[in-house]
């Protein structure tokens, strides 16, 4: 039984992910764990994608590496994908969201990324795709979307998750008490 949850904080690329998991982990003690970092570290890539320019994980290979750390609970799971992701493992999937086209592009752009990677991340977050992913993936009630486009919103997105894993803390100490 898991003691602290774990979240997904889910979205198209520089929709803000790392902002608010370094933001979350530094307000609630729970862990940043990056998969693109993982992946990197661990070696979980199964092919390169010329076209995209980047890599592509082998996502068994993935599972298998992070499964005994995320099974202990308390972790801020850092990823563009989530319905890999066993439901069980899972407590809070949050989608991050950015409407703003442009402000998007120019976050994008600042990256370097090349004009096929831009534009194919622009239309997921047009067309809501990553929030459409989690809603198949995962119960309703634990799929939550929050804007991020301007500062104030990373302060408050980050109040109501921290407000949710208190609540679930206590939810759960009161059922272990039971
Ligand atoms: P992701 O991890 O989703 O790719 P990042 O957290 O790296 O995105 O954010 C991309 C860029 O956008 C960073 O420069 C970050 O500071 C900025 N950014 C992200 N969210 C916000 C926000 N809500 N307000 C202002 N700047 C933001």
């Amino acid at each position: 039984m898991r003691t602290a949850p774990n979240v997904i904080i889910t979205g198209t690329p520089g929709v803000g992910k790392t902002v608010h998991c370094e933001q979350l982990a530094q307000d609630l003690g729970l862990k940043h764990l990056s998969i693109n970092q993982v992946a990197k570290e661990r070696d979980c890539y199964e092919t390169y994608d010329d076209e995209r320019k980047s890599w592509v994980v082998d996502e068994d290979k993935l599972l298998d590496a992070i499964e005994d750390e995320v099974l202990q609970g308390g972790y801020l799971i850092d990823w563009h994908a989530c319905d890999l992701f066993p439901k069980s493992w899972i407590d809070l999937v949050v989608v991050l969201r950015c409407p703003s086209t442009s402000v998007l592009y120019d976050r994008l752009s600042s990256r370097g990324y090349h004009e096929t990677k831009l534009q194919e991340n622009l239309d997921a977050e047009i067309f809501g795709i990553l929030l459409e992913e989690a809603r198949e993936a995962f119960e309703e009630e634990i799929v939550v979307e929050l804007n991020s486009e301007k500062d104030d919103d990373v302060d408050s997105n980050c109040a109501r998750i921290t407000t949710w894993v208190d609540t679930w803390k206590k939810t759960q100490a009161e059922q272990n008490a039971d």
